[in-house]
């Protein structure tokens, strides 16, 4: 969950406060809606109490996720009473994809909201603002229409040395789990040139690091910019691409799918020096039945032999994948065979989740329903495993020496955190000028969540080993 910054500016006439849930894609998105709001005299608001407009902007992906949002309208529906009498008007909006996928039920049962906005309109946010000022009425804005989107979103503001880039929304690949489908559309890639401009214009304002964000990111594919050889690219190209612009050190994606991993983007991975070794590549499950019942493409097998591929090109690549345990019809053996996957991929950082019934998605009627309780045990006992062997991974980085970039200030004095070339967050005493900056960090040590590591000026090589 972020939040926007606070305002440290003189006190503006209108201030917003947008409270982000779920995926890196509403991060993106939260940021794009400020940028949207700024012309029009919104700055960002410390908190919900001191907004003038509170913007959710929602995760429906399961079933917690989108229960939270209720609870949380709750309390809004309180600050905006209370203001209320003070003689202030608060808006309140709901975006993201419980508004696309429960516009009718947040309306009814939550009257207070007065604009419901779908993922593909928020750019509308400017006109539908207006309408609720002119109209009094509750707003629903739920089509699809990603390209007049990104068309119409303004020039972006960075924030710090890395930033994420929507290249592609949507998903056409209808996992019988999942909601994505029904709340973010069909796979749209948007053009070479505009992701171009834009990464551009981060490099301009001091971005070093750029995270290519999709739904299902390498399906990205989309015809090269004149002049540029090849009929569609895919991911592997653009990243090449995307990697001479001037400034641009670091590149990565997420999240990928498992049946869209061609040739283009393992060879990207294994000779393109700034597409960082960390792949997030869900697999979700280890036995071939489920994975059937889940329509996802792909058997365990095919799935370990893409890993082998991609290591055989970068043996460093830190794999991070997705687990649901408990779908509907998984047995005790189908539950094993998904230990045996991860034990044999040997994951750098995993996700996990137990199964959660999406109304709306086929798996919702499936039979054979895993009991709440047989759930829980599987996650502890995956969560286990994959919990030892991200320590592990973090372990093996000791005694290298490893490339970090500084994106903030830690909690204690002097100290900063930036991350390593695999994703972990890596703390070290270095001075605040450092900050944006990329320098060789010689590994120390793990805590559970971070390497800690000293600044050296010994080698920038990326895994180099101290002497
Ligand atoms: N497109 C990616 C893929 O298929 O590999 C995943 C995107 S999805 C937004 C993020 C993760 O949420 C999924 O990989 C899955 O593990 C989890 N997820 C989706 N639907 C779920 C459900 N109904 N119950 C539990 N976890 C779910
Ligand atoms: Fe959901 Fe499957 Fe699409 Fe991923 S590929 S977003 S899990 S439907």
């Amino acid at each position: 969950m972020t939040k926007a910054r606070p305002n440290q500016g003189p006190k503006q006439e209108k201030s917003v406060f947008i409270r982000t849930y779920g995926c890196q894609m509403n991060v993106y998105d939260s940021e794009r809606m400020a940028g949207l709001l700024k012309p029009l005299g919104y700055q960002a608001a410390a908190s919900a109490e001191d907004a003038d407009l509170v913007i959710l902007n929602t995760c429906h992906i399961r079933e917690k996720a989108a229960e939270k949002i209720y609870s949380e309208l709750g309390r809004l529906n309180k600050i905006k009473a209370r203001r209320a009498r003070e003689g202030r008007d608060v808006k309140i909006a709901v975006a993201g994809c419980v508004a696309q996928a429960e516009g009718a039920e947040i309306t009814a049962r939550a009257p207070q909201v007065d604009m419901v906005i779908g993922p593909q309109a928020y750019h509308r946010l400017p006109e539908l603002l207006a309408r609720t000022a002119r109209d009094h009425g509750e707003i629903l804005e739920t089509d699809f229409a990603v390209e007049e989107k990104f068309d119409r979103l303004a020039a972006r503001e960075a924030d710090g040395p890395t930033a994420f880039l929507t290249i592609q929304e949507g998903c056409d690949k209808f996992c019988t789990f999942c909601v994505v489908p029904y709340t973010r559309g069909v796979e749209v890639s948007r053009p070479v040139d505009a992701i171009t401009a834009e990464a551009r214009s981060l490099a301009v304002q001091g971005v070093k690091e750029i995270t290519l964000l999709g739904q299902n990111v390498n399906a990205w594919a989309s015809p090269p910019p004149a002049g540029e050889a090849g009929e569609i690219w895919g991911l592997g190209e653009l990243c090449r691409h995307l990697a001479k612009i001037d400034g641009i050190e670091r590149l990565r994606f997420t999240t990928s799918h498992p049946r869209d991993m061609d040739e283009g983007l393992i060879a990207a991975l294994g000779d393109e020096e700034k597409l960082m070794p960390y792949l997030h590549l869900p697999v979700q499950a280890g036995s071939d039945k489920i994975l059937k019942a889940m329509n996802r493409g792909h058997t365990a097998g095919r799935y370990i032999d893409l890993i082998a591929r991609i290591r055989a090109v970068r043996p460093d690549i830190a794999i991070s994948g997705d687990f649901i345990v408990g779908s509907p019809g998984e047995t005790n053996e189908a539950f094993e065979a998904t230990l045996a996957l991860a034990e044999e991929i040997n994951y750098a950082s995993a996700y996990s989740f137990k199964y959660s019934r999406r109304p709306g998605t086929p798996g919702a009627v499936m039979l054979k329903q895993v009991p709440e309780a047989e759930k829980d045990q599987r996650l502890a006992r995956l969560q286990a495993v994959l919990e030892a062997q991200r320590q592990a991974f973090n372990k093996m980085q000791i005694g290298k020496i490893l490339p970090v970039l500084f994106e903030k200030t830690g909690r204690h004095a002097g100290q900063l955190i930036g991350r390593s070339p695999y994703l972990q967050s890596v703390h070290v005493t270095a001075p605040k000028s450092m900050l944006g900056s990329l320098a060789p960090v010689r590994i120390e040590g793990v805590t559970p969540n971070a390497l800690a590591g000293v600044l050296t000026p010994e080698g920038t090589k990326e895994g180099e080993a101290a002497a």
